[in-house]
């Protein structure tokens, strides 16, 4: 059990990749806190999927990343039913596609606000408790395009990108406090996420449904497109002692997709 008891916090958990991390981290013995913004699921169906495989008592904690009182409030009430925090996957995260000159100031301002802020905002909390207890380690979701810019991905790849430096910097200043700062880049992952992708690179390049992840998982090395669960692999690795000597890195998780 590589994290036998350890307190992670995953934004953005109620599905796809967070979900995946959330369930390997329960795997692995940790204690999960779920979140994001759908409170319907994170009321009722997630705690039932989560305890039919066994994993009860964890906390379900809507927040939404874009709103700074909601990370505050998921942390406390974290650090208050547990008198710790161990880790951070800092996941949530939207797509939006179009041609740059559809690509407005709104747009623009709305993925960073999530995919960016809402990763500064949820290190910058984690942060504040990981000195005070003197350790801790931080996974950032970021992705191929934290690595390369995509077409008709403009403000992602921005985001992407940012989060990558985020990392790297945060890996610099915060290693004399033990608190390791590591980025896991998933490739192409089958989740909601895709589904959209998929449906704008039809219509950006007049392709039927299905045709973009087709081309683009056959372009993979390894032959196959990713699952929540090869990446939630990756994040626990960088979770457990086995990364103990591990920061400032970003480790792609897309069999071979994108290379670092
Ligand atoms: P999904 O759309 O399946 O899941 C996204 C998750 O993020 C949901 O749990 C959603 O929960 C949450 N979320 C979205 N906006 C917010 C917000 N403002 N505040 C809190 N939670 C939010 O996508 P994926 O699982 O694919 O994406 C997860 C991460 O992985 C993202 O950062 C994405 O960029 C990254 N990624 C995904 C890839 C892929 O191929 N799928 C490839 C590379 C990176 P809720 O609706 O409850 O808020």
């Amino acid at each position: 059990m590589l994290l036998k008891d350890k307190i992670i916090i995953v934004t953005g958990s109620t599905k796809g990749i967070g979900k995946g991390v959330a369930l390997k981290i329960a795997e692995e013995g940790g204690i999960p806190v779920i979140s994001g913004r759908a409170k319907e699921q994170l009321a009722n169906e997630l705690p039932k999927e989560f305890e039919s495989q066994g994993y009860k008592d964890l906390l379900y904690i809507p927040c939404d990343v874009s709103q700074e009182e909601d990370v505050q409030n998921l942390f406390q009430t974290v650090y208050e039913k547990y008198g710790r925090i161990d880790g951070l996957c800092a996941n949530a995260g939207i797509t939006d596609m179009c041609n740059f000159d559809e690509m407005t100031p709104e747009r623009f301002d709305k993925m960073i606000s999530i995919n960016l802020r809402g990763v500064y905002l949820a290190d910058w909390y984690a942060v504040k408790y990981f000195k005070k207890q003197g350790y801790g380690k931080i996974v950032n979701i970021g992705s191929d395009c934290s690595l390369e810019g995509w077409e008709f991905l403009s403000s992602y790849s921005a985001a992407k990108f940012g989060v990558r430096g985020l990392t790297q910097s945060l890996a610099k200043e915060l290693g004399k406090y033990h608190i390791n700062v590591n980025c896991v880049c998933p490739g192409i992952i089958d989740t909601d996420i895709w589904v959209t992708t998929d449906r704008l690179l039809g219509e950006l390049n007049n392709k039927a449904i299905g045709e973009s992840w087709n081309e683009k998982v056959e372009a993979i090395p390894l032959r196959r497109g990713g699952k929540p669960e090869d990446i939630g692999n990756g994040v626990v690795m960088l979770l457990s002692k086995y990364a103990d000597y591990i920061t400032g890195a970003s480790l792609p998780v897309g069999g071979g997709s994108a290379v670092n």
